[in-house]
């Protein structure tokens, strides 16, 4: 939580974070474990911020991607479950270890690995006198990570054979969930999955727990909660799309209310007249067709407000909005403040969330950029300062 600069910051609201994940709480139940999403820097919220939180609301489990943010966790001081999501290199699984954490795998390599790894060193669960906590990732369509049908069974016999590792879940990822209103192709993942559950369960292996569910499936079928749900988006008060919010609409006859967590504020740097036929910023890209007043804002590109917002965007100020003039550059951007004779030097401004009556969301932003919100918000460099408020 190391802070660069002063003029730009992240308010993260405890409340909000809290209620989403009472909200995913109330839909899978007192059973259903659930591991909230951490990875990306909390989808750019903050990480150690946004794990604290989870945890004290009631997480089963923190998923994250890397190794590097399990780390991030533990050096919190955190002892609770975490699940890596993403690809351990063969020369981290001796941290993972020591960090005390489930990972997914999904190459016969990184079992040969884990059967020559030291069998006592100095880590917490060897201490328990357990063995090493491994899911397995299964293909069923997304090609993405994961092991593919036909080679299940031999990474069965794989883990079998290792006296030191524990198969403790299964795990698959929908490829098109949220991108659309129409569910046959998750369906079908969805049956392949429940295919292959079964035969892992033939095959000896009980008391597996199996999980496929991300935010857009968690809210729209219990049949994809199974054990664990690895919620991300939502938790954090953004729709996974907007399909998802229709399709949510047909499925559940109760209304889901989400709480956007995040608002990002900069301060005005400088206010100034310009004349009309000057021009601002780089390649002259906007020239004023009257007198106006503009203010400079000291955030760019760099900060992950990006050049694509340019041509679209507005920020907030004292609750209206100010048009973003010509383009961003890599640590300013000129906005038209001449609407809004109040602004003075080191007002508040609002990147992103409320001011006001008035809101930005980070939907909104996407549109602008031509992305999607996880990439908006993922986007906010992580240095910047993020703060919790109530
Ligand atoms: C990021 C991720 C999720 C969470 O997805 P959301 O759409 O943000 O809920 C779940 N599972 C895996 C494997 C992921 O990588």
């Amino acid at each position: 939580m190391s802070r660069d600069n002063p003029l730009i910051w992240v308010e993260i609201s405890k409340s909000a974070l809290e209620r989403n994940f009472q909200t995913f709480r109330e839909i899978v139940g007192s059973e259903v474990e659930l591991a909230p999403m951490v990875k990306s820097n909390a989808y750019g919220h903050g990480l150690e911020l946004c794990a604290q939180v989870f945890c004290e609301t009631g997480a089963d489990y923190l998923a994250v991607n890397s190794v590097f943010e399990a780390e991030k966790i533990r050096a919190m001081g955190d002892k609770g479950k975490i699940y890596i999501a993403g690809y351990t290199p063969l020369d981290e699984l001796q941290k993972v270890i020591e960090l005390d954490c489930e990972f997914v795998v999904f190459n016969l390599e990184t079992l040969e690995k884990l059967g020559k790894l030291e069998k006592s060193p100095p880590a917490p669960l060897y201490e328990r006198g357990e063995k090493v906590k491994i899911h397995l990732k299964v293909e069923t369509g997304t090609n993405r990570q994961g092991v593919q049908i036909g080679d299940i069974p031999k990474f069965l016999e794989k883990i079998k054979s290792l006296p030191n590792v524990e198969l403790v879940g299964v795990a698959m990822h929908f490829a098109d969930i949220e991108d659309t209103t129409n569910h046959d192709f998750a369906k079908q993942q969805l049956a392949e999955f429940e295919k292959i559950k079964a035969e892992i369960e033939q095959a000896g292996f009980q008391n597996l727990k199996f999980h496929a569910a991300n935010s857009a499936a968690t809210l729209l079928w219990d049949s994809t909660h199974f054990a664990i749900c690895r919620t991300g988006i939502a938790n954090y008060g953004m729709w996974p799309s907007d399909e998802t919010f229709v399709s949510l609409a047909e499925e559940r006859k109760k209304k889901i209310v989400l709480q956007p967590a995040l608002t990002w504020k900069t301060k005005i740097a400088q206010i100034k007249k310009i004349q009309a036929d000057e021009s601002v910023g780089y390649g002259r890209a906007f020239t004023a067709e009257a007198d106006m007043t503009i203010a400079i804002l000291p955030v760019g590109y760099y900060d992950g407000f990006s050049r694509a917002y340019a041509e679209k965007g507005s920020v907030l100020i004292a609750g209206k909005r100010a048009k973003i003039l010509g383009r961003v550059c890599m640590n300013i951007l000129m906005v038209d403040v001449s609407d809004i004779p109040e602004a003075k030097l080191e007002d508040e401004v609002v990147l992103l969330g409320k001011s006001g009556d008035e809101e930005i969301t980070a939907e909104e932003m996407a549109e602008w950029g031509g992305t999607i919100n996880y990439e908006v918000t993922t986007r906010i460099r992580e240095n910047i300062l993020r703060k919790i408020v109530v």
